[in-house]
């Protein structure tokens, strides 16, 4: 029998740009993906948190640096990126993990601002970051973007439709640069994460966290932090090779459960 090539399941030595890393899961990936032997640009608005990340990357052995970046702000996205590639001779992994949710109706004096915001944090800044890391992916021998999206790019909820419209965004960018980066071995997919246990969500009393998850996921339960980034992981590895344009759900059962 001709025996099985053995793929490659580590990060060792690959450097990976990823954002919002400083809370939830982007916190869990920077520091999976650094237990896995990867330099992590640990990015996020808030310097102090991604520092603390940073922090603790390094103190348990780990590559991590740094990087404080509001994504809102368009102009420092490619001087983020191309800074971050410098440091660790390059980039391999881009995971678009930044985050933020608000509830607004459609008819909310508000809304045209949460609109604005959620298209810019969630939507626009992730081809941003791809086109400044692109020309450093394209020297990568294992390029990976990971775009996270949300269950509520694939259902709704009522009050937030910029959300869910950003995140129905993410999933079409995601399938559109699989198709066009694919002829470079870039390969480009999408997690679509459903209630999992992070700042997000932290507003949401315990007893009602319960009752959602009983009524609406298979597993009854919230996910945790963790649970996401070892699939990211996955997803991110050099062995990962053949799979690019899919939108998976991490989301306990949620979009498969009818009753
Ligand atoms: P989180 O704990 O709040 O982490 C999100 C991180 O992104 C925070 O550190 C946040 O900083 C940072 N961020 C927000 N706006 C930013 C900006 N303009 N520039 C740079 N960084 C920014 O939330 P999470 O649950 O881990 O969310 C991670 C991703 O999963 C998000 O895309 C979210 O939409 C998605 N998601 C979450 C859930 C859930 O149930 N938790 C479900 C589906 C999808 P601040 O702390 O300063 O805001």
């Amino acid at each position: 029998m001709t025996p099985l090539p053995r793929l490659n399941r580590s990060l060792q030595g690959a450097a990976a740009f990823i954002t919002g890393a400083g809370s939830g899961m982007g916190r869990a990936m920077a520091v999976v993906f650094a237990r896995e032997g990867a330099k992590v640009a640990v990015v996020d608005r808030n310097a102090e948190a991604a520092e603390a990340v940073a922090e603790e990357i390094l103190g348990e052995g780990g590559i991590g640096a740094a990087f404080a970046l509001d994504l809102a702000e368009a102009d420092r996205i490619a001087p983020a990126v191309e800074q971050a590639a410098g440091a660790f001779g390059g980039l391999d992994v881009v995971v678009n993990n930044a985050g933020i949710s608000a509830m607004s109706a459609i008819d909310a004096d508000d809304y045209g601002a949460n609109w604005n915001r959620h298209l810019a944090v969630l939507l626009t800044a992730q081809p941003l970051v791809v086109r400044a890391a692109l020309p450093f992916l394209r020297r990568s021998p294992n390029p990976r973007i990971l775009n996270i999206a949300s269950t509520e790019g694939l259902g709704a909820t009522a009050g937030l439709s910029a959300y869910s419209a950003a995140k129905s965004g993410v999933i079409g960018l995601t399938r559109s640069l699989a198709v066009e980066l694919g002829r470079d071995g870039i390969t480009v997919n999408c997690i679509c994460p459903g209630p999992i246990d992070t700042a997000m969500t932290a507003s949401i009393t315990d007893e009602d966290k319960a009752a959602y998850a009983k009524r609406r996921t298979a597993l009854r339960r919230y996910g945790r932090p963790e649970e996401v980034a070892h699939i990211s992981l996955s997803l991110c590895v050099p062995a990962a090779s053949f799979i690019t344009g899919a939108i998976i759900p991490v989301d306990g059962g949620l979009t498969v459960r009818n009753a």
